[in-house]
């Protein structure tokens, strides 16, 4: 099939890799044209593993193409997915300017009948704002061409995005058209096994489904964030209590570790945009808002911690960092829990001194950019030398088994603050650590 996606980013970047992997012919296009110059230079703009294979592998095979221009990409497709970023507004609700941007460029351009699949994570009723968009600018050059639009939302994950997008575990599709739904079911058949991943439904269905996903997940987690914040104080080992209840088989052991807040492009964002979906239709979420509530709150669980142990005044003490991505396994720091952390302890004259294996450019360039008591350093040892003590964010595999003597030996004192309850509190104990974590009533 003859494919154009709107958007090089995480989700667009990668829906087109797969796409074309698959067989079809892939335009990607975006805006900025330093993104594709790059991609066209064989430089992946995003890291996220197994993408750099895939693209270059399609790339260099010509099935896998990369544009500036809209109107060279639509020429050459039938179905165009929209995958531009939608982030919050200063209202909290989601930012439709790229979008409709997109919806407008292909009522300009089109020549043919397209079809139109919103792939970005949109609040119930954008189709109809596309759709209006698309027509609007035909009606403009007096065309008579027809288009469909159909929502089909993403539910990929960073750091597994590759195999999310070819092994998907359900895909979502909005249309009131059945030559839709056959066309998106012929677009998808690859990934389609035995019929039970692909769900077919109306378009408001579709866009809400995806903001229920995440408004879902973002709740497990606030909810244990909170249950862990009642274990400290009364005396209980969450990791206890998250191994009692997640082997009920109606609760489950996902989603319910405790952590130092969720951050990332999407739950921040889409519970946001939900609560003020609802506001607009007239109804007050509750549950929706102490999420965000807690989230916030849990940002500054480590750094209290870190006062608590080190006094208000932090002038003269320096911690290392472990891990600045908001997860592990990609460079994205969008809304990252590190940010928080961070700067409350450089806003009480800290020195931070910091090592992610992918994050820092990121880091460096957007997100901590303006705090100068922040040094990078190159591995996740020399970032402790001479540190008052260690804090794990962000849980990448390199962390999860350190060499505990050489952590001791290059730390001033032998204080570890686990964000993630990574490591075995007897064991450090033993091993003449003092060690924090979430949801721990004392510490070892
Ligand atoms: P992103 O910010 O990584 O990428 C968006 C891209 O769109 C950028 O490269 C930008 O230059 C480009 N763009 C903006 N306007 C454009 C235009 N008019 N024409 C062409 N390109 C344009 O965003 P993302 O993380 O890929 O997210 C895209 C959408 O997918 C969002 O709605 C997001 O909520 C949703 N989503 C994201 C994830 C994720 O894990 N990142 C998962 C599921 C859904």
């Amino acid at each position: 099939m003859k494919i154009a996606v709107v958007g090089t980013g995480y989700v667009g970047l990668v829906t087109g890799a797969c796409l074309s992997d698959l067989g079809n012919n892939v335009w990607c296009v975006d805006v900025n044209e330093e993104k594709i110059n790059a991609l066209k230079n064989g430089e992946i703009p995003i890291y996220e593993p197994g993408l750099e294979d895939l693209v270059m592998n399609n790339f260099r095979a010509g099935t896998l193409k990369f544009t500036t221009k809209i109107h060279q990409a639509l020429a050459d497709s039938d179905i165009c997915f929209i995958a531009v970023g939608t982030p919050m507004g200063e209202d909290g609700s989601a930012d439709l300017h790229y979008v409709l941007g997109v919806a407008e460029s292909i009522g300009q351009y089109m020549d043919h009948h397209m079809y139109i699949i919103d792939k970005s994570t949109v609040p119930v009723g954008t189709a109809q704002k596309v759709r209006a968009k698309v027509q609007e600018e035909l009606d403009k050059r007096g065309s008579s061409l027809t288009f469909d639009v159909i929502s089909n939302p993403e539910f990929l994950k960073e750091g597994t995005a590759i195999s999310d997008c070819q092994r998907p575990d359900r895909i979502v599709i909005g249309t009131d058209n059945d030559n839709a739904a056959k066309v998106m079911k012929e677009l998808y058949l690859p990934l389609v096994r035995n019929n039970e991943n692909i769900i077919f439904m109306d378009i408001a269905s579709a866009e809400m489904t995806k903001y229920t996903a995440n408004a879902m997940l973002a709740t497990k987690i606030s909810f244990m964030n909170e249950i862990s914040n009642i274990c400290e104080r009364v005396g209980a080992d969450v990791n206890k209590v998250r191994l009692g209840i997640g082997s009920d088989k109606r609760i489950g052991y996902s989603f319910i570790y405790p952590g130092c807040g969720y951050g990332g492009s999407c739950f921040p964002k889409d519970v946001q945009a939900l609560i003020k979906t609802s506001k607009d239709f007239g109804y007050t979420t509750k549950i929706l808002n102490a999420v965000e509530e807690v989230n916030f709150e849990q940002k500054h669980v480590i750094p209290r911690k870190v006062v608590e142990r080190f006094g208000e005044d932090l002038t003269g003490k320096t911690f290392a960092i472990w891990g600045l991505a908001f997860k592990p396994d990609t460079d994205d720091m969008r809304q990252a829990a590190a940010i928080t952390i961070i700067n409350e302890l450089t806003k009480r004259g800290a020195k931070v001194k910091a090592y992610d294996p992918k994050a820092e450019k990121e880091a460096r360039v957007c997100y901590l950019k303006d705090n100068k008591n922040v040094e990078y350093c190159d591995s996740k040892y020399t970032v402790l030398v001479d540190a008052d003590a260690m804090i794990l964010v962000t849980e990448w595999k390199e962390f999860r088994q350190p060499d505990f003597i050489e952590i001791k030996k290059r730390l001033k004192n032998p204080v570890i603050f686990d964000g993630r309850n990574q490591f075995d509190a007897h064991s450090l104990s033993d091993k003449g650590f003092e060690y924090y974590q979430i949801g721990v009533s004392s510490k070892l």
